[in-house]
């Protein structure tokens, strides 16, 4: 049988990039997946892939820098065995010029989305006695970038709530942990990141950015029973970037 008959996951901006990736392989690995996003066409086009790899997929709309949404996404899709947050923006700008619109917005989606949805689906786990949360949060939070203060912030921030959750749920049975990626090959990471991603993609060791799949892998490996004992990590999956 495979790793995930029987569970439940839902994953938080699955309707492109790694996001989708992930659901995917879940998918492909058993698991009914909970695609959720702010866009319905490219939500049911991550649900017929997930269909056509022979899984189980459902979309559900929600907008996780809205705490209302994240209230509703969280009762609607109910008990999950694993919960990945993936949904994160990342607009660049030079500190002087940030503006206030952008810095909350950022925070809303990468840390408080997380924070709140984490909060509203971690008590069943906790009741249950199992359960698995992965933070997709990235390099940045361990690096810096001239014009990406708030991003990285953000990302250190999530770093931040895994230690903690796994400190504070780890006795339930319920693992969480952050899967870190450097520079991967999304449409959005190339159009909006464009020149401080081919920066960070070229000083990689590999030689190369990495892939959506790449990640997925990660994810599917650390939400599985194989990595029982690994809680509160921060897994990097940057080609050695971070070494640089
Ligand atoms: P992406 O834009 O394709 O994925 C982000 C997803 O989150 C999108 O589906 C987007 O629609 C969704 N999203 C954004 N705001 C949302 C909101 N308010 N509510 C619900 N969903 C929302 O980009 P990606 O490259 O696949 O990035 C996925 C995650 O990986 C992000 O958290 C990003 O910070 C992180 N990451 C990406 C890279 C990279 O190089 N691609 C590197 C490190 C970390």
């Amino acid at each position: 049988t495979k790793k995930f008959h029987g569970k439940k996951a839902l994953v938080t901006g699955a309707t492109s990039g790694i996001g989708r990736a992930i659901a995917v392989k879940l998918a492909q690995e058993g698991a009914t997946v909970y695609v959720t996003g702010r866009r319905a066409e490219l939500g049911k086009e991550t649900v017929e892939l997930i269909e056509q790899a022979g899984g189980t997929g459902h979309f559900v709309v929600a907008d996780v820098g809205d705490l209302d949404d994240v209230r509703k996404l969280a009762q609607e899709v109910g008990d999950v065995d694993v919960l990945v947050n993936n949904a994160g923006i990342f607009p660049f700008s030079p500190t002087p010029e940030q503006s206030v619109e952008d810095y909350d917005r950022v925070f809303d989606v990468n840390v408080r989305g997380t924070y709140f949805l984490t909060a509203a689906l971690a008590p069943a786990m906790v009741a249950k006695g199992k359960g698995v949360i992965v933070n997709v949060s990235s390099v940045a939070g361990q690096l810096g970038s001239p014009v990406g203060s708030v991003y990285h912030a953000s990302k250190a921030a999530m770093d931040g709530l895994t230690r903690s959750w796994a400190s504070e749920f780890g006795g339930s049975g319920v693992r969480v942990n952050s899967v870190a990626p450097g520079p991967i090959r999304t449409d959005a990471a190339v159009t909006q990141a464009g020149e401080i991603f081919e920066q960070f993609a070229n000083v990689v060791p590999l030689g190369r950015a990495g892939e959506p799949e790449e990640i997925a892998e990660t994810v599917v490996f650390v939400a599985s029973d194989g990595a029982g004992f690994i809680n509160g990590a921060v897994i990097n999956v940057d080609g050695g970037l971070v070494t640089v």
